[in-house]
């Protein structure tokens, strides 16, 4: 029978989940970092629905109490009437309320736990999961990388659906609970007035239980979900790093690392469920007392003839149901309180304004020759030292630069800076006379093929990761591409897990199902693909044998011609032939010039070349 109504009833529930669209654009700029206004911005889409759904949630709890009036009356009138003649004394009686009861409640309870359970909860959380996603995305580089992209995720994922959970639960537990009072009070009243006393003395013990709980649970919840966040923030991390832990043996300092946080964890769980606890014992205390002065005082009544025995009929009946409902109040006021926790947690990341923003009316970048000017650009990511510090150059139209230094002198910073993936902290960077601090980012990264040094692919399959390049291409140019990469006959010899193989076949998180040499050429195909007018290669060949590294020199010596290109190398032989080659040494620049000049100065450059061609000093550049 469920089943079939699950069937049958396709088309009730689309139109309950159609009702409101998750993915309406939301408010411009950040969201509010303010608790209420923050849950407001996702529930505006909501409010029709919600207003529908109080009314009907104030109609189920008169439809609650009216049920025990009529119990009460239904003993009275059987009281009254003899089993002659009950069914004709109250036919048109009967038949009203049987109406009400098998027709008019249930259409009005479907209808308010529809518009719950099938529009606003799905619907919710999908629009604060899309809205969340997309939010942080915009994140810069560096937003990231001073947090767990475990507890993002945890985040983005866990704050939305608190967020209708809180919402549904307020509402519908207020609009009935209120509702339910003012019914039993009316009741009550109308059987003997002095019933209310028991009823409002226990009313106001519960506000004080209430009040008692709902201080400490707000505190001790996002406490609890703070230590839940950071746990998965660190299971994720050390599962994503499974190689170090594995090779240095490290499973027992995992451990013992992970029993900490899972012990902190355990205690902010505990110190919460305390007070659920104590709410529990109070409650049940509190209930027993309303339902024996309720129903006492009924009966003494009744023994008084001052009532009858529908009055204590309905007294013990609402007594028990006050009973199972303050439970139930008190249950969804603590998960209230918990959600407003697990919220106010995820407002940490969500609510952040984006760290890198274009300027208001940004306009698109328009590279008309690919000049490059440095002035003065210092990075220290935040710190004293580390990155660059006060570089300055020119990059020519089409001229091909190199960068070479130490480890750790700032070359991928430096290059970084220049697709704008940290904004420096003084300075700038000029492209064709433009700041790029005055342009889209997107128009400005659109301008610039990049080989990064780590590159890391999607967890998708070959042929996405190189369509990243250019969304747009035709299997024949990704080929192509692939091809002049040198990666082409690789990648026709993949087959995943899944039995996919070639193109289709995926590469595992961050590519890890490929060799280095393999990802660099991947990373290197969507670069040809994209054929950007500015070129950056941070140790772009660093990973291949010399015999593919050969091969795809000659590819990227193709690639650069008519392009503006920066490329850093350890291996000077790669960059020896460029126009002008810029060291770098602590993050300054300390010389620049061109191969021939920068050795015949018997400086830092001509050092490294030295070591590198094993003392001997080759004035010739090498390929010549
Ligand atoms: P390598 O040749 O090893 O790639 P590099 O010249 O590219 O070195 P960078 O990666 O630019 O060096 O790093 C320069 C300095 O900046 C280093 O001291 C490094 O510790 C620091 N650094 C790099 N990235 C970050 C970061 N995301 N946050 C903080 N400091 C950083
Ligand atoms: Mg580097």
């Amino acid at each position: 029978m469920p089943d079939l109504l699950l069937r049958y009833s396709e088309n009730m529930f689309k139109f309950f989940e159609n009702l409101v669209d998750p993915y309406i654009e939301g408010p411009d700029g950040a969201p509010s970092d303010r608790l209420w206004p923050f849950v407001a911005s996702f529930v505006k889409p909501f409010r029709l629905i919600i207003v529908l759904n109080i009314v009907t949630s104030f109609a189920v709890a008169t439809a609650e109490v009216g049920l025990l009036y009529y119990l009460g009356r239904l003993v009275d009138l059987l009281g009254e009437s003899t089993p002659q003649d009950f069914w004709a004394e109250n036919k048109v009686e009967m038949m009203i309320v049987l109406a009400i009861i098998l027709i008019l409640r249930p259409v009005v309870q479907i209808l308010n736990t529809a518009l719950i359970k099938n529009t606003i909860q799905p619907n919710l959380a999908a629009l604060g999961r899309w809205r969340s996603y997309r939010h942080v995305l915009n994140q810069p580089v560096g937003w990231f990388e001073n947090d767990f992209a475990g507890r993002i995720a945890n985040r983005v994922c866990q704050m939305p659906a608190a967020c209708g959970d809180l919402l549904f639960q307020v509402m519908d537990t207020l609009s009935f609970t209120v509702a339910y009072m003012i019914g039993a009070s009316i009741l009550l009243a109308s059987a003997d007035p002095r019933l209310l006393v028991p009823l409002f003395v226990w009313l106001v013990l519960y506000c004080f239980l209430l009040r008692w709980s709902l201080r400490r649970i707000r505190p001790a919840s996002r406490a609890s979900s703070a230590a839940r966040s950071r746990t998965l923030g660190f299971v994720v991390d050390s599962f994503s790093n499974i190689q170090s832990v594995k090779l240095f043996s490290h499973n027992e300092r995992e451990t013992e690392y992970a029993y900490d946080i899972l012990e902190n964890h355990r205690n902010t769980y505990a110190a919460e469920t305390r007070i659920f606890t104590i709410i529990d014992a109070g409650l049940v205390i509190l209930n027993g007392i309303l339902i024996v002065s309720v129903v006492g005082w009924a009966l003494m009544m009744w023994t008084e003839a001052t009532a009858t025995v529908g009055v204590v009929a309905t007294a013990g009946a609402l007594a028990l149901r006050i009973n199972s409902m303050s439970g139930w109040i008190m249950g969804s006021l603590t998960n209230f309180f918990r959600n407003l926790g697990v919220v106010s947690e995820g407002m940490e990341s969500v609510a952040q304004p984006i760290g890198m923003l274009d300027v208001p009316n940004a306009r698109d970048l328009k590279l008309r020759e690919g000049a490059i000017k440095v002035d003065s650009l210092s990075h220290h990511y935040g710190r004293d030292a580390g990155g660059i510090s006060d570089v300055s150059f020119d990059i020519k139209p089409g001229e091909k630069v190199g960068l070479v230094g130490r480890s750790g002198s700032g070359k991928s910073t430096l290059v970084k800076a220049l697709l704008r993936l940290y904004d420096p902290e003084h300075g700038q960077i000029l492209f064709d006379g433009v700041d790029i601090k005055t342009v889209t980012q997107a128009s400005l990264r659109a301008q610039i093929g990049m080989v990064q040094q780590e590159n890391s692919l999607l967890h998708r399959t070959i042929k996405e990761n190189l369509l990243y390049g250019r969304p747009d291409a035709t299997d024949e140019q990704v080929i192509n591409a692939a091809r002049q990469a040198e990666a082409h006959e690789f990648i026709n010899e993949l087959e995943d897990s899944e039995g996919n193989t070639g193109y289709e076949a995926k590469v595992g998180e961050r590519g890890v199902k490929l060799s280095g040499g393999q990802r660099q050429r991947v990373a290197l195909a969507r670069v040809i693909l994209k054929d950007a007018p500015i070129l950056i290669l941070d140790e772009a060949t660093s990973a291949l044998d010399s015999e593919v590294e050969a091969q795809i020199q000659n590819t990227l010596y193709g690639m650069m011609q008519g392009k503006t290109v920066v490329a850093i190398a350890h291996r000077l032989s790669t960059i020896a032939q460029m126009d002008t080659i810029i060291v770098l040494d602590k993050g300054k620049i300390v010389e620049q010039g061109s191969h021939e000049a920068l050795i015949a100065r018997s400086g830092l450059y001509a050092k490294l070349w030295q070591h590198q061609s094993g003392g001997f000093i080759d004035v010739e550049t090498p390929n010549e």
